[in-house]
């Protein structure tokens, strides 16, 4: 039965302060120069992975840790509370989970201990396509099979990491959709070495904020037929399995990031001191930090929901959606909260306030925007008509 507990357990408790002390290296001043350049944190991420924190899912036969969504949630939450940004390298704990429950022993074999160790980086989940946007069955990116190998010909857009990553999660058809009884089948996921990969070509798009996103475009490029993740055809249920795992680790992500403004912005308004008294003590200021303060506090308390469901291997789906929208608007609310009690400052880069703002925004929109996640809660939660 799953159990949510109210306090971290000791080794829980020392994962935190553990990333928590990575963390302490690299601060503000790090984290801001990198956006100016639109740099990936290479140093950061390194140091992440060399102590084992990105391989805390992957279990210790694959020379993971074996630790569940719970502690893979604390992790990312530390990191983002720390000031630092996670999205750099979260995609390598959701994006496994296809691999390990899907894949051939021969694949698990050889890359999961690689992944570990962090001679191999799965960093690129390659999904989204101009065409298809949110409505992803309708992906026109297609796998043909020729012999020993597919030949993939298509786009995909907003694909992170590519650049960073040895391997890409790719989503492609390899039934056309007018040769399947359901929209859903006829996909497959391929796990490619984009390392040498030819037809591959990558273009860099400057975003709002430093997140190594690109526009992908295939030319007949060819990967072997191993590559091939479980039955071909059945990629789509594959894809959704993982999916309550990236919501939980997102909804850390935003959580972190609520507390990380929460923090900032009683700092800044105890410190403050306008009209005779700190700025912290007007209501006007104090109200909506400590509502965003409680925003976040429930999303926590459903994002622990969530992740021991998950980790209990119960149905999690409509708590870890739940989670990841509460834990959105929550980290929303208070970045509005923290940007408006710093008044100008806010605005200014050296605060950090304006890029974490960017930064959380991101939760709105991807990788589900809040409207599809209302949506699954009216449609599969509440038993409402299906709006599309
Ligand atoms: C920085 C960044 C990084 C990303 N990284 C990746 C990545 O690594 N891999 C990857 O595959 N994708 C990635 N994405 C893509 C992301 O998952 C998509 O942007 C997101 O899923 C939304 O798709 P879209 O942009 O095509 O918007 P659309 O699907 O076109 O939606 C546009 C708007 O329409 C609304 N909408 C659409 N359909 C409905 C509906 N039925 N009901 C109500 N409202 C609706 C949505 O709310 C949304 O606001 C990334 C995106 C960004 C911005």
């Amino acid at each position: 039965m799953a159990v949510i507990n109210l306090t971290l357990t000791d080794e829980q408790r020392a994962l935190r302060d553990g990333v928590a002390e990575i963390c302490k290296r690299y601060p503000g001043e790090y984290w801001r120069a990198l956006d100016a350049k639109r740099e990936y944190p290479e140093a950061f991420v390194d140091d992440l992975t060399k102590a084992g924190y990105l391989a805390a899912l992957i279990p210790e036969e694959y020379g993971g840790a074996g630790l569940g969504i719970t502690e893979g949630g604390l992790i990312l939450e530390t990191v983002h509370a720390a000031g630092g940004n996670a999205a750099a390298c979260h995609a390598q704990m959701y994006i496994m989970g296809t691999l390990l429950r899907h894949g051939s022993a021969a694949q698990k074999r050889a890359y999961l201990p690689k992944i570990a160790s962090g001679e191999l980086r799965l960093q690129a989940f390659g999904v989204t396509e101009p065409n298809a946007g949110s409505d992803t069955t309708k992906l026109q990116t297609t796998a043909v099979r020729r012999g020993d190998h597919y030949v993939v010909n298509g786009q995909k857009i907003f694909i992170s990491r590519v650049l960073q990553s040895d391997l890409m999660l790719l989503l492609a058809r390899t039934t056309p959709v007018d040769k399947v009884r359901r929209k859903t089948e006829g996909l497959s996921v391929f796990l490619v070495d984009i390392r040498h990969a030819k037809g591959l070509e990558v273009r860099p798009l400057r975003m709002m904020m430093n997140h190594s996103t690109n526009a992908l475009f295939f030319d007949d490029m060819e990967i072997p037929a191993e590559a091939l993740i479980g039955e071909e055809g059945k990629g789509f249920t594959y894809i959704l399995d993982g999916m309550n795992a990236e919501r939980i680790l997102v909804a850390s992500e935003s959580i972190g990031d609520g507390r990380w403004f929460v923090d900032k912005a009683v700092a800044y308004s105890g410190q403050r001191v306008l009209f005779g008294k700190p700025i912290g003590a007007n209501q006007g200021v104090q109200f909506p930090i400590a509502r965003a303060h409680m925003a976040v506090e429930a999303a926590a308390l459903m994002r622990n929901k969530s992740a021991a469901l998950f980790d209990a291997d119960e149905p999690c789906g409509a708590e870890a959606n739940i989670a990841k929208y509460l834990a959105a608007e929550a980290a929303w609310e208070a970045g509005n909260a923290c940007i408006d009690c710093h008044g100008g400052y806010g605005y200014a880069e050296e605060y950090d306030v304006e890029r974490k703002f960017r930064e959380c925004r991101l939760y709105k929109t991807a990788p589900v925007n809040q409207n599809l996640v209302l949506a699954y809660v009216g449609e599969h939660v509440l038993g409402m008509p299906r709006s599309y």
